[in-house]
């Protein structure tokens, strides 16, 4: 006998979402006001752009380059950014030799305080299964092509631990300000399926 339930299409996300949120409520499984509060949070406090002046801090600032390294979730919290999915953070320095990219294989996992909720392509189980077995290819196809004598690490983010990738600072930029270089980091790069490229005007 097949099941009638799986013959059904399931129900779209957001009356599947109302009916978890009613049914959380109902049951006292959350406190007043949470879900409104991280949807605020997803909006306005948890946004790449955070990650993107820590970066610009680090290209900057050697000093607070070698804390961020050392311990991001503190080097974070010094420019205000903390909070859930933050509880650990680890910053992933990229060299010449060495690029890193970040994934999380069980499901979608990101230091939210710093990259903000994870983009769709993140969470696509095609990224996650893949970007581990080929990830140059994985780049390749996404838009990225490493030279070969770049080594590429890839990172499965555990339980507790977030990552970021401090990418590598632009060449062309060595007189630009924090606030411009913030500028130039984007998400992507800090996962790292891009490098932060910027458009100089050389002679
Ligand atoms: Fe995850």
């Amino acid at each position: 006998m097949s099941n009638p339930r799986r013959s059904q299409p399931p129900a779209p996300p957001e009356a599947r979402a109302n009916a978890l949120a009613e049914l959380l409520d109902e049951k006292r499984l959350i406190p007043a006001g949470f879900l409104d509060a991280v949807a605020t949070n997803a909006e306005h406090e948890w946004s790449p752009r955070n990650g993107a002046r820590v970066v610009a801090r680090a290209w900057v600032d050697p000093e607070y380059r070698k804390r961020l390294l050392a311990d991001a979730t503190t080097a974070c919290a010094e420019l205000g950014y903390a909070g859930p999915q933050g509880e650990y953070m680890v910053a992933l320095e990229d060299t010449p030799a060495l690029h890193n990219v970040i994934v999380c294989t069980q499901c979608s996992c990101t230091a939210w305080p710093v990259l903000g909720l994870p983009p769709d392509w993140y969470k696509s189980p095609e990224y996650r299964a893949r970007v581990v077995r080929e990830p140059r290819r994985v780049l390749h196809e996404m838009g990225l092509d490493l030279p070969k004598s770049v080594s590429i690490r890839v990172w499965d983010t555990t339980a507790e631990t977030r990552y970021m990738v401090l990418p590598l600072r632009p060449a062309g930029t060595e007189d630009w300000s924090e606030e411009q270089l913030a500028e130039t980091v984007t998400r992507e790069a800090m996962i790292g399926i891009a490098l932060v490229s910027v458009v100089t005007s050389r002679e």
